[in-house]
């Protein structure tokens, strides 16, 4: 599969402009898009051993959880780290795709994975991402409207909840002159003319808007077509990072601390120890990799504890000062499981590419597992 046609189908399985949050950074970093990928390694980041056994094994192309880099680079020069791997992947021909906070947020990802693998009962998203919608006020002669509008609902316009094909439309008086090289459809240049139109409104979300107006431009006949957007109080929530749910049962401390670890295949995690851990606890918020951000929101929702990774000495304070117990089970042990994810979205995608999970040849105990369950 050509790779930009497999970058098009992974933004499919988790859409960047629906799933991300804002300023993160995803999609392809490195890649020739003409190139033929047939072998794909997965893994949670591009680290310098991935990108080496890339290289030996002739791997085409990277596809890992964590952006290969944040800040912008000035200069390709092996000295450095960063620009050395980019300066090898770019060499040896692999390309570089990264999905980060949309693999997070998006059903099935790995906000999902956490909460299933704690036993979470109806988890709920703790940020839910705000998709607005306008109303798109288009204008044709009668004998047009109908082609116009089935075309526009197609690309996506004129759906909201279980109700599809919605438009509203009036009839009207439109008055106008040709001028200059314009192309009329009905009467002559530098004359005036009035003619009977409809003016018809559908509401189109932000997801389709872009191939909304490009459909209408293309399908309709006026050599100006004409239309105006205004934003719609209405909007969808999708979910974004983070998830709430409860325990089958109230749990101890200790039998909570132990259910994480197994969970995850750990021997230990970080805890306030400082914290009240006489506390029973039923309600748990979590987020995969560094989550604190999502905190005093999942405190809002009720938890009694909080779960994530890179849990910093302050963040425990404040827990501990909020009554609520705090684990940190590791940025990269909460993440490990992108590699499955990953890889089954290209075995979905086209099963003739093969994939390798760098996590099983490194032995990382959950990944193993969590293989080992799903066949
Ligand atoms: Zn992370």
């Amino acid at each position: 599969m050509r790779l930009k046609d497999l970058c098009v189908a992974l933004d499919k399985k988790a859409p960047e402009k629906l799933y991300a949050k804002e300023g993160d950074k995803v999609g392809l970093f490195v890649g020739d898009l003409e190139r033929d990928i047939k072998k794909v390694l997965t893994v949670t980041d591009a680290s310098g051993d991935a990108i080496d056994y890339a290289i030996e094994n002739k791997v085409d192309m990277i596809l890992c959880h964590h952006p290969l880099f944040f800040d912008p680079v000035d200069r390709l020069v092996t000295s450095d780290i960063l620009q050395d791997k980019l300066y090898k992947l770019a060499h040896n021909d692999i390309a570089v795709f990264s999905m980060h906070t949309n693999l997070d947020s998006v059903p099935g990802g790995l906000n999902d994975i956490f909460a299933d693998l704690l036993g979470l009962k109806n988890p709920v998203p703790i940020e839910r991402k705000r998709i607005k919608y306008y109303m798109m006020v288009c204008f044709a002669t009668e004998e047009y409207k109908e082609n116009i509008l089935k075309a526009l609902f197609e690309a996506g316009a004129g759906t909201k909840n279980n109700y599809k094909d919605v438009f509203f439309e009036f009839k009207g008086r439109c008055h106008f002159t040709a001028i200059g090289e314009a192309q009329p459809l009905i009467g002559i240049r530098n004359k005036p003319v009035d003619i009977e139109e409809t003016s018809f409104s559908v509401l189109v979300s932000e997801i389709y808007l872009d191939r909304v107006v490009e459909t209408y431009m293309r399908v309709h006949p006026y050599d100006v077509p004409v239309y105006y957007l205004a934003e719609s109080p209405e909007c969808d929530y999708l979910p974004s990072i983070g998830r709430v749910g409860d325990l089958e049962k109230k749990l101890s401390f200790e039998e909570f601390r132990d259910l994480c670890l197994k969970a995850f295949e750990l021997p230990y995690a970080k805890y306030n120890f400082n914290g009240d851990l006489s506390k029973k606890i039923k309600r748990v918020g979590i987020c995969s990799g560094s989550g604190m951000s999502l905190f005093d929101k999942a405190c809002e929702m009720g938890v009694d504890a909080f779960v994530c990774g890179d849990i910093k000495h302050d963040a425990y304070l404040h827990a501990t000062d909020k009554g609520k117990i705090l684990l940190d089970l590791g940025h990269y042990e909460t993440e490990c499981t992108s590699s499955i994810v990953l890889a089954d979205y290209i075995k979905d995608i086209d099963p003739q590419i093969e994939t390798i999970n760098f996590e099983v040849l490194r032995g990382n105990k959950l990944v193993l597992k969590m293989r080992e369950c799903s066949i």
